[in-house]
């Protein structure tokens, strides 16, 4: 069969059910079965007193949740570094889930949006904040209906007093999902990376100390309190612990959002999870993180996959956005198509980022590619860029060099030379 080209945000679209904008998911759980089975308990506990903050804090150190966006910040530790910052405090919640690949954050919020709502409170309440801010990335049009109707149905009949609550739009712009971005958005500014320090725990949203989280961070909150830290620590394999929730699309026979314990491997991800592959597709390569995690090949389908594990690979997990790729495709493909994706993003606010994107995607287009050129841009890339997007951009040029050499023209074994000293 001839190559067909990688589009990782198609075979995530068909990896979802497909729903029409406006229209609110029938299988969520609504208020009131939420609340049949203990919903809002928990959160009604913590704002009357009977149960103490700090029961909830050492509940998520013990689980070692971290923070699943992409970032892997320990939750626990982040909230008392919020908590001890001075008041007024604010909540701000990511999910505007612009990784290609990545539809996890979608899939529990059509399910379940209490159990999330639920969560935020908890942060709220233990970390006291004043308001709290959700971004939802906007083409989610019936996420958007469903929260609407969840924070309607939940503000109409209160389980304990609740804090302001604003469900903000994004506007289609990957950039947002970096954090200070979106606070930038959300402040009603272009969304641009800030420099840091300081930190948006110590000033963040409005100027404020400010708690950000992925949205499925605090959807695992209410359970860990609830069945107990050990509950979520005790899942994991190969020395890794808790629950992973991955986006898996592309080759494999059930595409999907699969809870996975932390540390699988890919090949056991595959064959117990989706499937195994299709008839006539043999594993070639995988995206362990979306666009920006890198390209590994078949035969380092044993790694665990977790945070800290692919770092010496030249790889990272991110949001668990697993992308597979057999014998019928290339992995240069995947990497230009990635490139073509960070130029498409880059705010522009940096050069080695809006330049350096562009101009590697157009190299890479060519059937030899130009280590010398690549290589200095990557350097600069890595060296010079604001935030995670320019920085990370490179990951997919040092992949193939790296794994993939025989398609680019380059020797086996050669590596991507050094740019210009930084
Ligand atoms: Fe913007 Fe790219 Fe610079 Fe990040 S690295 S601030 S996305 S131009």
């Amino acid at each position: 069969p001839s190559t067909v080209h990688f589009d990782a945000c198609a075979w995530a679209e068909r990896s979802l059910p497909t729903q029409p904008p406006g229209t609110v998911s029938p299988a969520h759980t609504d208020l009131a079965t939420y609340r049949a089975h203990g919903g809002y308990q928990l959160a009604a506990a913590l704002v009357n007193g009977a149960m103490d903050a700090e029961a909830v804090l050492v509940a998520l150190e013990a689980s070692g949740l971290r923070g699943l966006g992409g970032a892997g910040f320990a939750a626990g530790r982040k909230w008392r570094i919020v908590r001890a910052q001075p008041a007024p405090r604010m909540l701000a919640v990511n999910i505007d889930e612009g990784e290609p690949g990545t539809f996890k954050d979608r899939s529990y919020l059509e399910r379940d949006p209490h159990r999330f709502l639920e969560g935020l409170l908890v942060a709220a309440q233990v970390v006291g904040t004043e308001a709290i801010y959700i971004y939802l990335r906007d083409e989610y049009h019936g996420c958007r209906a469903l929260l609407h109707g969840a924070l309607a149905q939940l503000q109409a009949d209160p389980p304990c007093a609740l804090p302001q609550i604003e469900l903000r739009r994004g506007a289609g712009a990957y950039i947002c999902g970096e954090e200070s971005a979106m606070i930038e958005s959300l402040e009603g500014r272009r969304g641009e990376p800030r420099m840091r320090p300081p930190y948006i725990a110590q000033r963040g949203l409005f100027g404020r100390p400010t708690l950000e989280h992925n949205f499925e961070t605090l959807y695992w909150v209410r359970d860990i309190v609830e069945k107990g830290a050990q509950w979520f620590a005790g899942f994991g394999r190969h020395g890794r612990k808790g629950l992973r929730s991955f986006s898996v699309s592309g080759r494999v026979r059930q595409p999907g959002v699969k809870l996975a314990p932390a540390g699988i491997t890919l090949q056991e991800l595959v064959d117990e999870y989706c499937g195994g592959m299709p008839d006539g597709h043999r594993l070639y390569a995988y995206l362990p993180g979306g666009a920006s995690g890198g390209i590994l090949p078949a035969h380092l389908n044993q790694i665990p996959l977790d945070f800290d594990t692919l770092q010496p690979y030249g790889c990272f997990i991110g949001s668990a956005a697993v992308i597979v790729l057999s014998q019928h495709d290339r992995a240069r493909d995947a990497a230009l198509d990635v490139m073509r994706f960070f130029a498409h993003e880059s705010c522009g606010q940096c050069t080695p980022c809006r330049v350096g994107t562009a101009k590697a995607a157009a190299l890479m287009q060519a059937p030899q590619w130009d280590a010398d050129a690549l290589g200095d841009l990557a350097q600069v890339m890595s060296d010079a860029s604001i935030c995670g997007l320019g920085q990370a951009a490179p990951n997919p040029i040092r992949c193939i060099y790296e794994y993939f050499p025989h398609e680019v023209g380059a020797a086996p074994g050669a590596l991507l030379p050094k740019g210009p000293p930084s």
